[in-house]
Parts: structure tokens; C-alpha cells; sequence
């Protein structure tokens, strides 16, 4: 298992965070960082359905919040699926349902191209 980071294009933007199982990709994560307000967003995981139960999500979120424990953390309010409900269960999300955004993240969505 390798977990490969696409950084955003523009500060507070969305990184992605890929996760590769023998070199092939079955799950990413987004999340955007401000490291001026020292805050992060989840706003999407995904794991393909025949990886799932394998821990790969946890892997993820720990590859995320590496180096950031003391941030303040949020996620989206993510996709009612049978995934993000076990994902919930299994006490996964490093912060509550209802995203932080900061002036930074709202700033960097009008500098997307
Ligand atoms: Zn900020």
C-alpha cells in the first residue's frame, strides 16, 4: 500500500491524497490545509468497495493529519453511504460533520482556473 499526495494548485486549496494498492489506485482523499489559520477540511474519501474493511480510509486520515494533530479539524458533511457510515462508527473523522472553512479556503476557490 502507497499513499501518493497531489498537492493543491493554489495555497487552501484542495490537496488530494491517493491511495495505491500494487500500483493501482483504489481510494483518495481531499482535504484542504491552511497552514496560516492552522486548519484543515476533509471534504471527500472514497475507498473502491472491493478495498474496503482493509483499513485503508484510517490510513488515509492518519496520512492527513500527520505533522497537523493540533489543527483545528473538519469534514464535509460526507456521503450518506454505507462507507462513510462505517467510516463514522469506526471513529475515523478527525473533527465534526460541519465544515470550518476558513477566509483562506473561500479565497483560494476564486483562484481555481
Ligand atoms: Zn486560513
Amino acid at each position: 500500500m502507497t499513499i501518493v499526495s497531489v498537492p493543491a494548485r493554489v495555497p487552501a486549496g484542495v490537496d488530494r491524497l491517493d491511495v495505491l494498492v500494487d500500483g493501482q489506485p483504489v481510494g483518495d482523499l481531499h482535504l484542504r490545509l491552511c497552514t496560516a489559520c492552522e486548519r484543515a477540511v476533509i471534504e471527500h474519501i472514497r475507498i473502491d468497495r472491493h478495498y474496503r474493511g482493509r483499513g485503508l480510509a484510517r490510513r488515509l486520515v492518519e496520512a492527513a493529519t500527520e505533522g497537523r494533530r493540533s489543527w483545528l479539524w473538519s469534514t464535509t458533511e460526507i456521503a450518506d453511504n454505507a462507507s462513510a457510515a462505517g467510516f463514522a462508527a469506526a471513529g475515523i473523522w478527525p473533527g465534526p460533520p460541519q465544515p470550518q472553512w476558513c477566509a483562506h479556503m473561500r479565497a483560494a476557490d476564486d483562484l481555481m482556473p
